[in-house]
């Protein structure tokens, strides 16, 4: 009987967890989805809507494929 409850608790928490992860990530991939039209290849969070250099590194932006590969 113990043992079931054991067994409980720990698919409660397993749950609880992965749900909790499952929102974490869906929040860290929408804010480390880029917006601006060019970006750094090395620094992707440096994005801008126009042509122009990374704020970090110096380096030209590339422009970002809109194909939809
Ligand atoms: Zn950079």
């Amino acid at each position: 009987m113990k043992r079931t409850i054991i067994i409980l608790a720990f698919a409660a928490l397993t749950i609880g967890v992965g749900a909790c992860n499952n929102t974490t990530n869906k929040n860290a991939q929408e804010t480390a989805k880029p917006k601006g039209k060019y970006y750094c290849t090395m620094h992707p969070e440096v994005t801008s809507e126009k042509p122009g250099t990374c704020s970090k590194c110096g380096m030209d932006l590339a422009e970002r494929d809109t194909t939809g590969k």
